[in-house]
């Protein structure tokens, strides 16, 4: 049960892991026609590591409770504030609320950040393979390194269906990182890749599979692929690290 008197002040300080707290929607940028990307003041905020997540947790009037995970998308150097960045499934819970209720201003229970596996320290060369909203917590790597060491080796392969389905597409297209390819019908005069991952686009990555880690993240099904062809690119079990979405995709 939840002690209701204060706490002692300054007697012990707040630790955001595990204990909810309530954000405050900031902003909102809508970053396809079914993503939109969220900014949340924390009232205890504590630097993340890239990849980790939040949880977040609704409540109805009659005390029914739905909770979620969402992925951080930003730099931890965005002090005082995560972006979450959502993908609204139709016959969904939680990611419908979110698109069609919040609105700057609104209150949201959350509480993290969490995970130790699916983090990327900020120091090795990385390959990066996100399938649709799998992209949200590479992005939140592929925006620490730019800011904190940007010669480091970061290649980012990013799965979409359509050109309108890229998240951050003008982030995305303002560095050299990223290598697209479109699953069901390319933009018009599109000369990259097209159809899903595969072996060339690994190798033309570039990663050294003895220097780089990879991180994997999308649908079981585009975590499976990933991994398989990982592995047959050289990348050594300990050094693939996977997160999957959901049961679908
Ligand atoms: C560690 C972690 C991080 C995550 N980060 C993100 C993120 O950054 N952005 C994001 O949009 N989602 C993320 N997810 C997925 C998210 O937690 C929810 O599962 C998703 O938003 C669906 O919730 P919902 O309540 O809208 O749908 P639900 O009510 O849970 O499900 C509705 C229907 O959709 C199916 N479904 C559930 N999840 C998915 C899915 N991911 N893809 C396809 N079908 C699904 C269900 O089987 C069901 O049929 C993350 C999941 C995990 C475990």
């Amino acid at each position: 049960m939840e002690r209701l008197t204060p706490e002692p002040a300054a007697a012990v300080v707040p630790k955001a892991p595990g204990r909810w707290q309530i954000a405050t929607v900031t902003a909102i940028a809508v970053e396809t026609p079914t993503v939109k990307s969220f900014t949340l003041a924390l009232p205890i905020w504590m630097p993340h590591l890239p990849g980790q997540h939040y949880d977040v947790r609704l409540t109805a009037p009659d005390g029914y409770q739905a909770q979620r995970s969402y992925s951080i998308a930003s730099s931890p150097l965005t002090s005082g504030e995560i972006q979450l960045t959502i993908d609204r499934l139709d016959d969904g819970e939680v990611s419908p609320w979110f698109h069609d209720v919040v609105e700057v201003g609104d209150k949201v229970e959350v509480r993290g950040p969490f995970a130790a596996y699916f983090v990327w320290s900020g120091e090795q060369p990385a390959l990066l393979l996100g399938g649709g909203s799998g992209v949200v917590p590479l992005m939140a790597m592929l925006r620490h390194k730019r800011l904190t060491a940007p010669e480091l080796e970061m290649r980012l392969i990013y799965s979409v269906r359509l050109a309108t389905d890229v998240i951050y597409a003008a982030e995305l297209a303002a560095g050299e990182e990223t290598q697209l390819t479109y699953t069901r019908v390319p933009p018009p005069g599109w000369e990259g890749h097209s159809g899903r991952v595969d072996a060339a686009m690994i190798a033309a990555s570039g990663v050294d599979p003895a220097r780089g880690t990879a991180f994997a993240c999308g649908s079981n099904g585009f975590v499976e692929s990933a991994s398989r062809l990982l592995l047959d690119a050289g990348f050594a079990p300990e050094r693939i690290k996977t997160e999957r979405y959901g049961p679908t995709g």
